[in-house]
């Protein structure tokens, strides 16, 4: 049987070659400084570990409700309430919320509940690897907002680019790959033009927790990253999309939550039940930990590191200033006459991963550069890189 000619159109135009190359190229060197990779180097927190220990051994590994567990879910609500100052889900109309599996299965639903074959999504350049393969998943398309040199993605920028095919504004704050934040004001006039025009705002904000404290605003829960959310009524035209993986250090456990207009997420939840299900019911239990935990210290020791990396790489060329999430992304001065992946080769000679800006971008000028490694392989890694960005 010929099984090519039963492939789907929809797998053609997904290529996953670029970062897959650099992750088969990590695996064959021995002992590489490794600044590629996208999650965080400690341990999920002993506590968490525990909840969702018990959870498996107290019998707890059937489904849940699509929707998750109800104290999961009275616990996510209550941050949002503090946070966000969002109504409860619960007691609310015109909010809801669900327990997902990753972020991902969050932003796979939204995509497939909002758009329709030929309509747009505007989603950041340089963006996270998935977003424009989730537009065509569901048949759509993804508008990149170019964003370069600075990564903000404005309001300004936004507005061109929207047509009577637009349906929602993706906006990543902090950002992957390149680590800036967003200030309130600019959040804020993202959401304004969206709720103007009658798009949806979709807020990705899986870096939430790891947003410096220079990049934080006050706010009656004390100081948090910013986020267009964080406005009365946010709620009737934004839908927030958050996870547990990179905070906890749990990628694995593919957890993470929605929450928005309730007509929408009710749409999305008919949609997980025929595909995710539920999200895993034991790591629901142990995320319910999570609320125990305090992961300020670990923050503010990647706070060091982004200290490290902005001096030490910022002293020979330009990278936008990270605030949040564990990147930055780096520009390639244009006398070295190199793309990212002739650079990211060089870097390979010297034993050293970063992943090409144009696996994240239309665009192949940057290299985004993980700092969730170990200080003392950072600082190696980060004198060899400032070697060859030297010539
Ligand atoms: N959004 C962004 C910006 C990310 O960087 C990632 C993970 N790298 C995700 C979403 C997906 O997260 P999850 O593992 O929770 O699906």
């Amino acid at each position: 049987m010929d099984i090519q000619s039963l492939i789907a159109d929809r797998c053609r135009e997904i290529d996953a070659s670029g970062i897959r190359r650099v992750f088969e190229l990590g695996a064959k060197l021995r002992d590489p400084i490794n600044l590629s990779i996208g999650q965080p180097d400690f341990p999920v927190p002993d506590i968490v570990k525990r909840a969702a220990i018990e959870a498996i051994d107290a019998d707890r590994n059937g489904y849940s409700l699509t929707q998750g567990i109800p104290a999961l879910r009275r616990r996510v609500s209550e941050l949002l309430t503090a946070d966000l100052g969002w109504p409860a889900a619960d007691e609310s109309d015109d909010v809801g919320l669900f327990i997902t599996s990753g972020t991902s299965g969050g932003l796979l639903l939204v995509f497939l509940a909002i758009l329709n074959p030929g309509d747009e999504v505007i989603i950041p350049d340089p963006w996270f690897v998935v977003y424009p393969h989730m537009a065509t998943l569901a048949g759509a398309r993804a508008i990149p907002c170019d964003t370069y040199p600075d990564f903000r993605m404005t309001a300004e920028r936004i507005e061109p680019l929207i047509t009577d095919r637009t349906r929602a504004v993706l906006l990543n704050s902090p950002g992957n790959p390149s680590g800036v934040v967003l200030t309130s004001e600019e959040c804020d006039a993202v959401r304004r033009l969206c709720d103007e025009r009658g798009v949806l705002l979709i807020t990705d904000e899986i870096y939430d927790e790891f947003c410096y404290p220079d990049a934080r605003v006050e706010t009656p829960a004390g100081p948090r990253c910013p986020s267009p959310a964080r406005a009365d009524g946010a709620w009737a035209n934004t839908l927030l999309v958050r996870g547990f993986g990179k905070t906890y250090g749990c990628t694995g456990w593919r957890m993470g939550y929605v929450a928005g207009p309730r007509a929408l997420i009710e749409e999305m939840a008919k949609l997980q039940q025929y595909t995710f299900v539920c999200a895993p019911t034991p790591l629901q239990h142990g995320c319910l930990a999570t609320f125990e935990h305090d992961m300020a210290p670990v923050v503010e020791g990647y706070a060091r590191r982004r200290d490290m990396v902005m001096e030490r790489l910022g002293a020979v060329t330009e990278v936008a200033p990270s605030g949040g999430a564990f990147y930055a992304f780096v520009k390639i001065p244009e006398r070295l006459g190199l793309s990212g992946a002739a650079f990211c080769d060089r870097a390979l000679e010297q034993n050293i991963l970063v992943i090409p800006g144009g696996v994240f971008s239309g665009r192949d000028t940057h290299f985004r550069l993980s700092y969730a490694v170990a200080p003392g392989r950072l600082e190696q890694g980060l004198d060899g890189l400032a070697e060859l960005l030297s010539g």
